[in-house]
């Protein structure tokens, strides 16, 4: 019987996760079946129990539902409890696991694909909201020398501090350090409305890599500024979304995809 999975989202037309977990089960003979499912803004617990009533194996849950997929999780991981998120649902019987795989599939990218040394670096994490707050954990495990969060909203940047202990230093725009960073990382929604956070190019030190972990269109105004200001590397965030899938694939079906023919494809075809 094939196992049946899906990204549950609003909207979800746009997600390329179908793809990408159908090139993961075509090259490792997992049989399974991935779709997208759509559910009403105030209807997400009622489409997962719809869903799971069905047979349903596993979700991967996107915006705005990683909150309340990490409340409905009866076992959430240790890292889905410290970030109050979860991108991954697996049903097991009577139990709901719950797991968030965004910062293992950033770090996997930066450091494994991008061959970018987070060790020793000093690394700027631009935005405070759920994507920035989902990596954090994962950045301080690959222990980066500074990890400075600057957001437009103050406050929520001074929360993570809180909240990680002063592993985190928190930043305003106009009171970020100094010195240069050696990865700059978007970790905001601008791109998506034609924007740019106000950085300085005096942040970016030479050599440095920049990240966006937005992709496509969206990601190119901040790479443009990156490049400008000096930047070795540029690049937006689909490894990323590669990254995260391998690891859910692999919570569910156990078996580690490779993923560099599918960042391939998805390069091509962009
Ligand atoms: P949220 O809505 O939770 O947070 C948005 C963040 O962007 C906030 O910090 C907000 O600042 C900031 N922001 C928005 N507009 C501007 C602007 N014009 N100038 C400066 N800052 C701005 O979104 P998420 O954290 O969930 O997502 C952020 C991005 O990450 C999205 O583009 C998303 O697609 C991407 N992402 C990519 C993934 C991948 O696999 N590649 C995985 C998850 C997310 P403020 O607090 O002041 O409002």
């Amino acid at each position: 019987m094939t196992d049946r999975y899906a990204v549950i989202g609003n909207p979800i037309a746009h997600s390329k996760s179908p793809e990408i977990h159908a090139a993961f089960a075509r090259a490792t003979g997992e049989d399974i079946e991935y779709t997208r499912l759509l559910a009403p803004l105030d209807g997400f617990a009622a489409t997962v129990a719809a869903f799971r009533a069905a047979g349903g194996r596993g979700l991967n849950v996107t915006l705005p539902f990683k909150g309340e997929a990490y409340r409905l999780a009866s076992a959430p991981t240790d890292r889905a409890r410290t970030v109050e998120a979860v991108n991954t649902l697996s049903f097991e019987g009577t139990r709901v696991l719950g797991d968030t795989t965004d910062g293992v599939g950033l770090v996997r990218d930066v450091v494994v694909n991008l061959g970018a040394a987070i060790d020793g670096r000093r690394v700027l994490l631009v935005g405070a909201g759920g994507a920035s707050r989902s990596v954090i954990p994962a950045l301080l495990d690959a222990r980066p020398a500074a990890l400075v969060v600057v957001n437009r909203t103050v406050e929520r940047a001074t929360e993570l501090e809180r909240q990680f202990g002063g592993q985190v230093q928190a930043a305003g725009f106009a009171t970020l350090p100094r010195r240069a960073f050696d990865i700059v990382i978007n970790a905001t929604s601008a791109g998506h409305a034609d924007e740019l956070p106000p950085l300085e190019r005096s942040l970016f030190a030479p050599g440095a890599l920049a990240y966006d972990m937005t992709y496509g269109k969206g990601a190119a105004a901040f790479l443009a500024l990156a490049r400008d200001a000096g930047a070795a590397r540029a690049t937006d965030g689909l490894g990323m979304l590669v990254e995260q899938a391998a690891e859910s694939f692999f919570i569910w079906r156990g078996v580690r995809p490779d993923t560099a023919p599918v960042l391939a494809m998805l390069r091509a075809a962009a």
